[in-house]
């Protein structure tokens, strides 16, 4: 009846409603105007052999210093610019940004470093997606097989028709493709067998206090022989502790990445990094170099 039905509309337009329905189109504004005036930045976290136990590449993270609110995390603002279509554009310049940073650093060191960029299930419906990836990594120097994308499973539920060529396209330009958060989500198994990835990255759900915990290291034993069998490389994603380390590494995973060996670094950080592991490579008691103070490996 009407007056249900009135109580239902009121509902509908709680203050906090409201409230979090002003702050995301406030936020929608800032963003647009942060891409014009360079308050996005990108780091980068180092990605970890498991058996050299040297840096193999990076993942780019998107960061933004917001003048008046500070930092906020991508958790936050990428939500808002995936809704507005802001995140195409956001997704655009990070791509371009990374792709170059990487390039000047294997020039820099005389190394063949990968990136990895995260990409939403929103580019893909962008009609020059594949292309504007292609003449980014163009213009920016880097080896195509350096670059990885990775995608989550949302991005195969994404409704977009077609995401299966648009990956295929990619990799047969020679990016790689990385499937995020695996074991989170949906995560069905068909996926694994009906889309071409190249590598699986394991949820840190998976890794946090693997080593306690039975099922757990089982599970990630299965879903590396599994990435084996479909030709898949792996990485353990969100490692924090030694013991974590150890296990993941024992379990045959072949990256690893993780605040235990460095968090998202600033670019500089990243160089004075790759300077030491130069340093420690050429010194004769070599040891591999973290950005803490950490001995794990
Ligand atoms: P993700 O792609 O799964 O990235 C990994 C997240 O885990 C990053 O959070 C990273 O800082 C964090 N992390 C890494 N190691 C550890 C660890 O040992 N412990 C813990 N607790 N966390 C760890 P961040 O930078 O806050 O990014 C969150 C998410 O935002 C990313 O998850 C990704 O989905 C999204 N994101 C970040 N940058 C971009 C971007 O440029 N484009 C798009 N589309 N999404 C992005
Ligand atoms: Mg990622
Ligand atoms: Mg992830
Ligand atoms: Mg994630």
């Amino acid at each position: 009846n009407a007056k249900s039905l009135g109580r239902d509309r009121i509902e509908l337009f709680t203050p906090e409603l409201l409230i979090k329905a002003k702050s995301a189109h406030t936020l929608h504004t800032d963003l647009r105007e942060a891409l014009a005036d360079g308050q996005i930045t990108v780091h980068y976290q180092p990605i970890y052999g498991c058996e050299s136990a040297e840096i193999k590449g990076f993942e780019a993270l998107v960061r933004w210093r917001h003048p008046k609110r500070g930092y906020i995390s991508p958790g936050d603002f990428i939500p808002i610019a995936e809704e507005t279509g802001l995140i195409v554009e956001l997704g655009q310049y990070v791509l371009r940004i990374a792709c170059a940073q990487c390039h000047a650093w294997n020039v820099q060191f005389g190394r063949e470093l990968a990136i990895s960029v995260n990409v939403s299930a929103r580019q893909f419906a962008d009609r020059g997606f594949i292309r504007t990836v292609t003449e980014t990594l163009e213009a920016s120097g880097l080896r195509p097989q350096l670059l990885k994308l990775e995608i989550t499973e949302t991005v195969l539920l994404g409704g977009y028709g077609g995401i299966g060529e648009m990956l295929s396209e990619l990799r047969s330009a020679g990016i790689k493709i990385a499937l995020d958060d695996f074991g989170t989500g949906y995560s069905s198994l068909s996926y694994l067998m009906n889309f071409p990835f190249d590598i699986l990255k394991i949820d840190r759900s998976f890794v946090s206090h693997i080593h306690h915990d039975f099922r757990r290291s089982e599970t990630v034993r299965k879903i590396v022989e599994l990435a084996a069998i479909l030709g898949m490389r792996t990485i353990a994603e969100g490692v924090e502790t030694a013991e974590e380390l150890a296990c993941v590494r024992d379990l045959g995973c072949d990256f690893v990445q993780g605040y235990l060996l460095s968090r998202p670094l600033a670019p500089e950080a990243v160089s004075a990094l790759l300077s030491l592991e130069i340093k420690a490579a050429q010194s004769p008691s070599s040891k591999p170099v973290h950005s803490g103070h950490f001995t794990a490996l």
